[in-house]
């Protein structure tokens, strides 16, 4: 029957993707007609990156109702105003890409264009004095920021850092109290309809058998059951972003936690550097084409400051997605859905997307095209957009200064990332289409930051005088100033509202 309820969902994996959807879907799903089964394998183990969010999964917080100095306490977890880029446009180049506005708008037009205008014409200061993020970041300070839309704070946005394995052993805790049933095991079998290849259960290593009417498949890379069991095919984008391998290595901190991500570029891939409040997530992201594995992790040694807390990692992976995120009754959710380098730290960010969109599509018993389909049209056109504005990192640059980068100058463009940066180069302009993640601020700090930055701007900008102009932006640089001077600092924020070990007493804050 197409309008009775599922009775069974199994999430085979529980690594961030498998406890994100299952603690979403306990949520929001009668517990008394759904039941939820999570599957994992503790001798498989998660992959165990995956640190840097962006500022959306607040949403994801508030949909679930998680209070957030809770969640930051017990991930141990520091704030992100944006990210760091070194080395990007030419070797010796920095800039920020901030998770909050540019400046104010003016005259109903956005900010950037009168900016462009005057630094056209005089000397003014970067981008960065303009935005909240990248000046607090700078100085190391932190605050929530103010409903007030009056206010500058108002124009404040921030995402996380966590640690991944306590993240998955938190969102563990709230979706076993809302009623999901764990089983640790092995899963070791796939058991399908012979007529229409959906999945009846899957089976496990000590021969338990788990019926479901729903399974999502959150098994990771090795997609256990939409490529293992479907076969559903993967479209491989390696041709347009070349990385394939990583190597991860926590290190000790040696100073107070930055609020913001460091991505720094190398000769065949670029290095992260992710302050958590116990330790630092570092790792180095490269492409075996140009480079491998000991002279990768070399590269990692010599970038980290504090002492290594274990061996480094490696990791491979095929950049890409697959050719149906949801087939049959099969719904892939994280890795196993595909992967985009964490270069803008997406990937969270696609679960979070995929999960909410199957909530939104949830089927009946009789699973049919109709939510399927349009499932997988939202979750390609959110992997394409996302595809397009990491590629953007690599080609708006002026580096050809390692095979690597003579190598990205030449790749071909998709025409959705071409005319993007055509449009924002020429004049500044940028339109956001369907449900993109990236918005204009983005965009711009990229090009701008890696020397593509607009030649024009919108004549708007022209109906300011050149004196008014002048002292509005200085006036914006002031209040920006003022603001941050106020703030505490990032560490002084943490020990106030969700220390994972408290160093201060919150009095002396
Ligand atoms: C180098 C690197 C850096 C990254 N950095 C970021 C970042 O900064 N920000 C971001 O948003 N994302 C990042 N990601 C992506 C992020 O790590 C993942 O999106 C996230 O961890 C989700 O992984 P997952 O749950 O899909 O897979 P996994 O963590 O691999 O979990 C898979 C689960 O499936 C289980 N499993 C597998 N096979 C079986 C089986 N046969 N039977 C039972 N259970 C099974 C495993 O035991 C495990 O529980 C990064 C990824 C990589 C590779």
């Amino acid at each position: 029957m197409p309008h009775e309820p599922i009775e069974s969902v199994v999430i085979v994996g529980g690594g961030t993707a498998g406890w994100m959807t299952a603690a979403a879907l306990s949520r929001y799903l009668p517990n008394a007609t759904t039941k939820i089964t999570l599957i994992e394998s503790d001798e498989i183990g998660t992959v165990g990156v995956g640190e840097a969010t962006i500022p959306q999964i607040a949403e994801f917080n508030r949909m679930l109702g998680i209070e957030e100095n809770e969640f930051v306490c017990a991930t141990s977890g520091t704030f992100k105003l944006g990210i760091e880029f070194a080395n990007w446009g030419r070797v010796g180049d920095r800039y920020f890409h901030p998770f909050g506005a540019y400046g104010f708008d003016l005259e109903g037009t956005d900010f950037h264009h009168f900016w462009l205008r005057l630094s056209q014409s005089q000397d003014t200061p970067g981008l960065d004095a303009y935005s909240l993020n990248a000046s607090a970041a700078y100085s190391g300070k932190f605050i929530r920021p103010d409903g007030d839309p009056r206010s500058v704070l108002s124009r404040l946005g921030y995402a996380f850092h966590f640690d991944a394995t306590r993240y998955a052993a938190f969102l563990r805790a709230y979706a076993e109290q809302r009623g999901v049933v764990r089983k640790e095991g092995k899963v070791v079998n796939v058991h399908q309809n012979s007529a229409d290849g959906f999945i009846t259960a899957v089976e496990l290593e000590c021969k338990d058998v788990i019926k479901g009417d729903l399974f999502v498949d959150c098994t990771g890379f090795r997609g256990l059951l939409i490529e293992g069991a479907l076969k559903t095919g993967y479209e491989d984008w390696s041709e347009l972003l070349p990385m394939d391998r990583a190597v991860a290595l926590p290190t000790t901190s040696t100073e107070t936690p930055k609020p913001y991500t460091i991505a720094t570029a190398r000769d065949a891939g670029w290095t992260w550097r992710i302050p958590l409040q116990h330790r630092v997530g570092n790792g180095h992201v490269y492409s075996s084409r140009f480079t491998d594995a000991e002279k990768a992790t070399q590269v990692l040694l010599d970038a980290v400051d504090g002492e290594p807390l274990g061996d480094p990692r490696h990791l491979r992976f095929v950049t890409g997605r697959r050719k149906q995120f949801w087939n049959a009754n099969c719904v892939a959710i994280g890795l196993s859905a595909g992967f985009l380098e964490p270069l803008e730290s997406t990937s969270i960010h696609l679960i979070q997307s995929g999960v909410a969109k199957l909530l939104s599509l949830f089927p009946g018993r009789e699973i049919g095209p109709v939510e399927r389909n349009e499932y997988n049209r939202l979750l390609s056109t959110s992997y394409q957009h996302t595809r397009d504005f990491i590629l953007l990192h690599y080609v708006a640059t002026e580096r050809n200064d390692t095979p690597f980068w003579r190598y990205v100058q030449q790749i071909e463009l998709p025409e959705t990332l071409q005319h993007k940066m055509d449009l924002l180069e020429s004049r500044g302009s940028f339109f956001r289409y369907e449900d993109e993640l990236f918005s204009v601020v983005s965009w711009l700090a990229v090009m701008q930051g890696q020397r593509r930055g607009p030649k024009g701007y919108n004549p708007v900008a022209d109906s300011l005088s050149a004196n008014n102009l002048t002292k509005s932006l200085a006036n914006m640089r002031g209040v920006i100033s003022k603001t941050v001077a106020a703030m505490p600092t990032h560490q002084e924020f943490i020990n106030r509202y969700c220390s994972a070990s408290p160093t201060v007493p919150a009095e002396n804050v």
